[in-house]
């Protein structure tokens, strides 16, 4: 065991080398997208779209229509977002509905809903209260019952599991001042004592969702370094922590945008005895088990912001029937009629893509970690779209607060909150770039195997020369597949007139893993820096994925005569639109100005533009002079337990 050395952030080498350790290698279970990028569409894979569990279903209606009932008539969210808290009485009741629990199973005391019925249950309440779904989400999605139920001892489950289903707030600690997207950074310590017995946990957690409320966490933390081959490789560990224990303080309640009351707290801790039987899985599997926490918890927000996306849907499709302006309602102008249709349709392949998602973990099987990125990434991206139309076709009631119009009697629609609530979706459980880079690495990953040492620039002559040959005759076999189609059509004609745009995915990913393979010869090593090019082909694997996903849910739902049709309609516009995308972004992977980009983004980093910030007083100045008057009012905020 090597000492800690915390004194150097780590190196770039160093967080790649962190960030490769704690990947999930393994593909012991099959994944559509992972095909996909392999340029096989696998339709069987999701197709047909997998069942509830009839008892589940049962259970959920009574359940989902409780948890309703008490939004519409309980929950008032203006106040909340007012007050920037949530009552006690409200957490209390959702207690006693068993909300706290809803995954955890019943054995445990839990509901022993499914992944399905949980992000059901969470669309309803995004629908109405995004703080509300913070607690509920950030205790249960990442929260202590999730890496426990996946990672957790017997005796860990019995001891913490009943407590957690009955309302034990939990939370999920990872992130530090200089560990945000790179946990490589994270400078918390757990120390063994001399008997081995327990650790000595020091050190300060930065927006702990839940944390200001929380009687259990989930901390990361570093022991002491491994040596491997004679090099010190740096540990993280995972903690269950009780906020009751000496040494544990929430030193400043955050303040943000939006969600005004969500509980999140920079946390202290500072000499606090954790159990040696406290850790979670074992010791140096913290980042892991980190990431598959997310893996799962990551589907969470996919239903959230699909609930965001249907409350926009009604409050504009209300609204664009009722507002004349110009001699006509404004939904009949065709540039509003155009953000109606394309919200609709989106809406649609959200949840087509949240649900698919969600039943394939109940299915089971299957392994859904790439389907997880891209739909956390893909749908909070939509959704954050069709927030936009919703403010602009409110106009200027779409910039103003519920308060403010209902002072002149008009109906207090929310839009301004929604669009405070709604940004942070794009930022955390894995921010948009973090998850285009986690699908850019699993995409190329293949290809490493296969051709690594080719794009290694450490590698020597005689592994290059190795690598080649390898390439070579793989490749020899595989590139020209690539050309022809799956032939598997015959099974098309059920999807009726959605087929085409089945077709249109096969012909596509083909495409897709014949371009990555030029991209591979055209810039070598580089494209790992490569991220507009990227990123780009990521987006295609992306919408894709949304094409299938919205087929496969239209004619699932055709099949059991529920809006057969209507749902038809919905997902042929989503896939004419999508389609364009896809052909522009293919366009752009060859023909674009990312090198005159980058450029030019250094040069304004590098101060060349400096004269173009001249005339203004900025907001940095601005600062300044006031932050003497924003620390007094802030005074308030600091929590010590
Ligand atoms: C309201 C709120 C709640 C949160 N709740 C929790 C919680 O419960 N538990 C917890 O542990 N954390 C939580 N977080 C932290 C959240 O997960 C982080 O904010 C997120 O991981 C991003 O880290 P960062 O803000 O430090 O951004 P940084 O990592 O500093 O990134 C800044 C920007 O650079 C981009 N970027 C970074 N690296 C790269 C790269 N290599 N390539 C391209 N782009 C890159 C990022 O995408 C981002 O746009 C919360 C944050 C907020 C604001």
């Amino acid at each position: 065991m090597g000492k800690h050395d915390l004194s150097q952030p780590a190196t770039e080498s160093e967080a790649r080398e962190i960030a490769e350790s704690a990947r999930e290698t393994e593909w012991a279970q099959p994944s559509f997208l992972r095909e996909l990028f392999l340029g096989r569409f696998r339709l069987d894979l999701i197709h047909p779209h997998p069942e509830q569990d009839p008892d589940d279903e049962r259970r959920a209606t009574f359940f989902l229509g409780e948890l309703a009932e008490f939004l519409r008539t309980r929950v008032d969210s203006e106040a909340i977002d007012c007050d920037g808290n949530i009552p006690e009485d409200i957490v209390e009741e959702l207690r006693r509905m068993g909300a706290f629990g809803i995954k955890i199973p019943m054995e445990y005391g839990g509901l022993g809903f499914s992944q399905l019925t949980y992000n059901r249950a969470i669309e309803l309440v995004t629908s109405k209260d995004g703080s509300l779904t913070a607690l509920l989400s950030a205790h249960q999605s990442i929260g202590v019952p999730q890496p426990l139920k996946l990672f957790g001892t017997l005796e860990q489950k019995r001891k913490y599991l009943p407590r957690l289903a009955k309302g034990a707030i939990s939370a999920f600690a990872l992130t530090e001042m200089n560990a945000g997207s790179d946990p490589a950074n994270m400078s918390t310590t757990a120390t063994p004592t001399e008997d081995g017995q327990a650790y000595i946990l020091n050190g300060e957690k930065l927006w702990c969702t839940n944390g200001t409320r929380a009687e259990l966490l989930v901390v990361m933390a570093r022991t002491p370094d491994k040596i491997v081959a004679g090099k010190a490789k740096r540990q993280i560990t995972a903690f269950i922590v009780e906020t009751g224990w000496p040494g544990v303080e929430v030193v400043q309640r955050c303040r943000f945008m939006g969600l005004k009351a969500i509980e999140n707290g920079l946390m202290r801790f500072k000499n606090v005895r954790v159990p040696r039987e406290n850790i979670l899985w074992k010791e140096g599997a913290g980042l892991k088990l980190a990431l598959i926490t997310l893996n799962t918890g990551r589907l969470t927000l996919p239903s959230s912001v699909t609930g965001v996306a249907k409350s926009a849907l009604e409050i504009c499709r209300n609204w664009a029937n009722e507002r004349v302006q110009w001699g006509a309602p404004i939904g009949k102008h065709e540039a509003v009629a155009e953000k109606i249709a394309r919200m609709a349709s989106t809406a649609f392949a959200m949840e087509a893509i949240s649900e698919l998602c969600a039943s394939l973990v109940d299915r089971g099987g299957y392994d859904i970690r790439l389907e997880a990125a891209v739909a956390k990434m893909y749908n909070t991206e939509a959704g954050w779209h069709i927030v936009d139309d919703t403010v602009q076709i409110r106009g200027g009631r779409g910039y103003e607060t519920a308060a403010s119009l209902a002072a002149r009697g008009e109906e207090p629609i929310p839009v301004e909150r929604l669009m405070r609530d709604y940004r942070i979706n794009l930022i955390f459980e894995g921010s948009s770039e973090i998850m285009r880079l986690f699908l850019a690495r699993e995409a190329v990953d293949f290809h490493l195997r296969v051709a690594g040492d080719l794009l290694n620039p450490k590698a020597g002559g005689a592994a290059k020369t190795k690598a080649m040959l390898k390439a070579g005759l793989f490749y020899a076999g595989w590139y020209p597949r690539l050309w022809i189609g799956s032939g598997s059509f015959s099974s098309m004609h059920e999807f009726g007139r959605l087929a085409t745009h089945l077709r249109f995915v096969e012909r596509s990913c083909r495409k897709l893993a014949r371009a990555l393979l030029y991209l591979m010869v055209k810039h070598g090593p580089k494209l790992e820096r490569k991220q507009m090019t990227l990123f780009r082909y990521v987006d295609i694997g992306a919408e894709l994925f949304a094409i299938s996903a919205a087929c496969v849910r239209a004619q699932w739902l055709n099949q059991k005569g529920r809006n057969g049709q209507e749902a038809i309609e919905l997902a042929d516009h989503f896939c004419r639109l999508a389609r364009r995308r896809v052909k522009a972004t293919f366009r752009a992977l060859f023909d674009n100005e990312d090198n005159r980009t980058y450029r030019l983004a250094r040069q304004v980093l590098d101060g060349r533009h400096v004269w173009m910030e001249s005339g203004i007083v900025g907001l940095r100045h601005a600062f300044e002079e006031v932050s003497h008057t924003a620390a007094e009012r802030a005074e308030g905020e600091p929590i010590h337990q």
